[in-house]
């Protein structure tokens, strides 16, 4: 099956001149989000980690249904102020101003393996903040993984673990 064929692209947003990659339409099309998932499973079972980690909000639902398939914890890095308890948390630089995102300071014990995992790579600003949190809290990030990577971005360069996508656009 190719997943592409299941990836809408949308002109002109969020903002005029960028070209948006949808996975709504694969979400939509249980036998080609199965598949999906299924693929992600076969590139991350390897690195045997103990977690998977999820990125707001499309990495939530590309990382909870693989942690389901690969009978793995999974817990979600949010942004500023959404989880409740103690929170460790991480900024990192925009092209104007900065963001900051949070995962729940028990959320993983130091050593643990983690896959950090998102929809989408494209300047790798989003992921790589992510990896640098996880491995602040002392987790052994192993790898990232997307379903989809615009390659001609160069996100994968920013990132300190080996990344890994199914779809790549140039
Ligand atoms: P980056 O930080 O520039 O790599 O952007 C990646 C983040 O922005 C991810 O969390 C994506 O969900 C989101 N994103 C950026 N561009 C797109 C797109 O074309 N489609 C879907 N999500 C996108």
């Amino acid at each position: 099956m190719d997943l592409k064929d299941h990836i809408r692209t949308i002109p002109d947003f969020p903002k005029p001149g960028i070209l948006f990659y949808d996975i709504s339409t694969l979400l939509m099309h249980p036998q080609a989000w199965r598949t999906t998932v299924e693929r992600l499973g076969e590139v991350i079972a390897p690195y045997k980690p103990d977690l998977l980690v999820g990125i707001e909000s499309r990495g939530f639902l590309t990382a909870a249904p693989l942690a389901l398939h690969l009978d793995l914890g999974f817990f979600m890095v949010r942004k500023r102020g959404k989880l409740p308890g103690d929170t460790l948390s991480y900024s990192y630089g925009l092209e104007y101003g900065s963001d900051t995102i949070e995962i729940q300071a028990d959320a993983v014990q130091p050593g643990q393996r983690v896959v950090v995992l998102d929809d989408l790579l494209a300047t790798g600003g989003t992921m790589a903040a992510a990896v640098h949190l996880l491995q602040r809290a002392g987790a052994e990030v192993c790898a990232a993984a997307c379903i989809v990577e615009l390659n001609f971005l160069g996100g994968r360069d920013k990132l300190p673990v080996p990344a890994h996508s199914l779809l790549t656009y140039d």
